[in-house]
């Protein structure tokens, strides 16, 4: 199976619905429900189990790029949720003990959205008592997908573990007061008290760090930040042409400008997916992941501002597809520590003593 982006009605609903959803309540179980029933969550699964090995395995990471980046044209908060669903399953696949993959591959194939929830609430982190009882305390905080997620991947200090996420007494999405990415349905779930069986542990401690597979994998959310970006140069595009401006020269400097960005972030994730995700990829590719950000993040901008420069106030206006694509994407953009990932990359780089091309 592969995703055809500009045909799919999937895609086309979930871009429809997207304003409607722009809220702190905003309803994405309908889009989750057709991701479902178009067969892309299932999609994610190794082929083993019935999926096509979206970001799971070395053939689907094509699929997987273009998949991420489709969803991120038509709702970059569909495409957060649908990231961290594809990021979950991966995590399950490399680690889980074989009976919790069974069950979790079955749950996914009958339509349950996973997620990764890492970012702890700094007054009281996730952990496990030091007796060995297996009964968590603390919370998790920019957790998204709250009420639509059914099960995830969490870390306990270094531990990763899958546990049940669908309790709504513990979730607290009034603690997402973002201005962007309102739909993802994010914010606090409180873990304290929760009893977990042995086999919720995913793998050792220590293997969620493991590389090429953590930075590694961040070219998936970058393409779906890329998603975003292209979505918001052909919006400028096309309201540059209704409004007979479009072959105005300094108009076009910006779509120039804009455009090389798109292409030039699309091709250092591709080197990155395609090399991370390779049978056998060492360690030190997930630098290229890393630097593929830095490219992505810098060139999302380069379209913000082309986008804000072209159209001016029309770019701010409360309520216009627009505004909510810039709003969303400035915010995502903020995924996450991009300092220390641009420090690690240069650091792997210098390490390695070669040209960029030979990492
Ligand atoms: C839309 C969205 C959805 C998300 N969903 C999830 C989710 O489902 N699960 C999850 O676990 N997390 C999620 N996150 C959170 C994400 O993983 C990060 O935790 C989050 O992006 C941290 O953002 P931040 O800007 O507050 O901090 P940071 O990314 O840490 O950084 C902010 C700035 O400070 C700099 N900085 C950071 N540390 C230092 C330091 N020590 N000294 C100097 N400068 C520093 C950074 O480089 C950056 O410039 C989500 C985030 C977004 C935007």
């Amino acid at each position: 199976m592969s995703p055809d982006p500009e045909a799919s009605p999937l895609l086309r609903a979930i871009a429809e619905r997207a304003g409607a959803a722009d809220h702190r309540e905003g309803d994405v179980a309908a889009d989750v429900a057709a991701l479902h029933q178009s067969g892309w969550l299932a999609a994610c699964l190794p082929q083993a189990a019935g999926g096509s090995g979206w970001g799971s395995e070395p053939d689907g990471t094509l699929a997987a790029f273009d998949a991420l980046r489709a969803l991120g044209r038509s709702n970059l908060s569909v495409a957060r949720l649908y990231e961290g669903h594809m990021n979950a399953v991966k995590l399950v696949s490399l680690y889980a003990a074989d009976d919790l993959r069974e069950e979790s591959f079955a749950a996914v194939r009958a339509g349950a959205l996973f997620g990764v929830w890492g970012a702890d609430d700094p007054a009281c982190p996730l952990t496990l008592p030091d007796n060995g009882a297996l009964v968590l305390s603390g919370a998790k905080r920019f957790a998204s997908g709250l009420g639509v997620v059914r099960h995830v991947v969490v870390t306990a200090k270094d531990q990763l573990l899958l546990v049940p996420a669908d309790d709504g007494a513990r979730a607290d999405p009034s603690a997402w007061t973002m201005a962007g990415m309102r739909a993802t349905r994010s914010g606090r779930y409180d873990f304290t008290g929760l009893a977990i069986p042995p086999r919720a542990m995913l793998g050792s401690a220590g293997d969620y760090y493991r590389e090429p597979f953590f930075e590694g994998g961040v070219w998936r959310y970058c393409a779906a930040h890329l998603g975003g970006a292209e979505a918001l140069h052909a919006a400028m595009c096309e309201t540059l042409a209704g409004l007979g401006r479009i072959h105005d020269p300094h108009q076009q400097d910006r779509i120039a400008a804009s455009a090389i960005a798109l292409e030039t972030a699309r091709l250092w994730l591709l080197r990155a997916a395609t090399e991370v995700e390779a049978k056998g990829a060492q360690p030190h590719k997930a630098a290229l992941s890393l630097f593929a950000r830095e490219v992505t993040e810098n060139s999302c901008r380069t379209v913000i501002g082309a986008v804000e420069r072209a159209l001016g106030m029309a770019a701010h206006v409360e309520g216009s597809a627009i505004e909510r694509m810039r709003r969303d994407l400035a915010l995502f953009l903020c995924q996450a520590a991009p300092d220390a990932k641009r420090a690690r990359a240069v650091g792997t780089l210098l390490e390695a003593g070669v040209r960029i091309e030979q990492l």
